[in-house]
């Protein structure tokens, strides 16, 4: 072997410690660099891999607790969402009563009312609007945490909330309106003529509304009112509020009051014995405004009651009731 070959290896021996002969083999001079190159390697490569393991384990461990958070933070959500549904329910149940109690009201006091602006505050109320909020039992929370069902509960709840949140302050300003409405018409029920103007048990109607032979001239000819036969000096009570407009002499009708009660009505109170009222004064339903008698042109004594709708007499009967 030339020396540059001997050179480029190692000669390796080994002595057994019994007898025997010793064992003597070459190896190329690289193979031991060879070898620890390697150890190297895989040391440098395994200190890495344990690094990202480490890494990696740290990471799915925060993660385990971010979500084991999330978990409990979405349960503590899904029960106030339940609340919250729950909430929205009642207010829809207690708003719907309040629109009813609404519309009864409104219904009460068009009854029996020709007023034009009453009737007119009618029509414009947002019912419908209110009839599309409904939350049903489909929305209602189940166990199962499916999350298109929360979705919905979510969007819906919200959704209730929302029309909620307009549909009050319309409610609000319908009220307001219906108030006012109340209070013109307990005004009207007030003044409208209502029942007898006499209280006493001693009288009875004498002539009623309409064409008869009159009692004086024998001429065939409208009677614009009831004369109501009772004896002199009987207390003549108003049959609505409103004003005084003629306390005094007045032609055929003799000793007369004339109210205005508004919204259209007077009423003719006449024949009578005594005045009890001047022009201009207030009057309420009851107060007595005069005392019958036999003034004018009558044939003994009566009251002539008169009731007038807008400058027409009309049939004072059913105004008695
Ligand atoms: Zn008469």
């Amino acid at each position: 072997m030339s020396y540059d070959k001997q050179k480029k290896r190692i000669t390796i021996k080994v002595v057994p410690h019994s007898d025997g002969d010793m064992i003597t083999f070459q190896i190329p001079r690289i193979i031991p660099k060879l070898l620890i190159s390697l150890i190297l390697i895989c040391l440098i490569g395994s200190s890495f891999g344990f690094f990202f393991y480490y890494q990696q384990s740290n990471e799915a461990l925060s993660t385990i607790a971010h979500l084991e958070s999330v978990k409990k933070q979405n349960k503590r959500l899904k029960s106030r969402l339940h609340t919250l549904s729950q909430e929205a329910k009642i207010l829809n149940t207690k708003f719907k009563e309040i629109q009813k109690t609404n519309k009864e009201i409104k219904q009460l006091i068009n009854f029996d009312t020709s007023k034009q602006k009453i009737s007119k505050k009618e029509g414009k109320n947002t019912y419908s609007d209110a009839q599309q909020v409904s939350l049903n039992n489909r929305y209602e929370l189940s166990s199962s945490s499916d999350n298109n069902h929360i979705i919905n509960l979510v969007n819906n709840t919200a959704n209730n909330f929302s029309k909620l949140e307009t549909l009050f302050p319309k409610e609000k300003l319908e009220l307001k309106e219906l108030k006012s409405s109340v209070i013109e018409y307990n005004d009207y029920l007030a003044s409208k003529p209502t029942g007898w103007p006499l209280k006493t048990e001693e009288k009875r109607i004498t002539s009623y509304f309409g064409y008869r032979t009159h009692p004086v001239t024998g001429e065939r000819t409208i009677h614009e009112g009831l004369d109501i036969g009772v004896w002199y000096g009987t207390k003549v009570y108003a049959t609505g509020a409103g004003k005084v407009i003629y306390a005094g002499w007045k032609g055929g009708y003799g000793r007369a009051v004339v109210i205005d009660h508004g919204y259209g009505f007077r009423t003719i109170y006449a024949h009578n014995q005594r005045l009890n009222v001047e022009i201009g004064e207030r009057v309420e339903r009851g107060d007595v405004v005069a005392y019958t008698g036999n003034s004018g042109r009558s044939t003994g004594p009566h009251l002539h009651y008169e009731i007038l709708v807008n400058g027409k007499p009309v049939d004072p009967l059913p105004y008695l009731k």
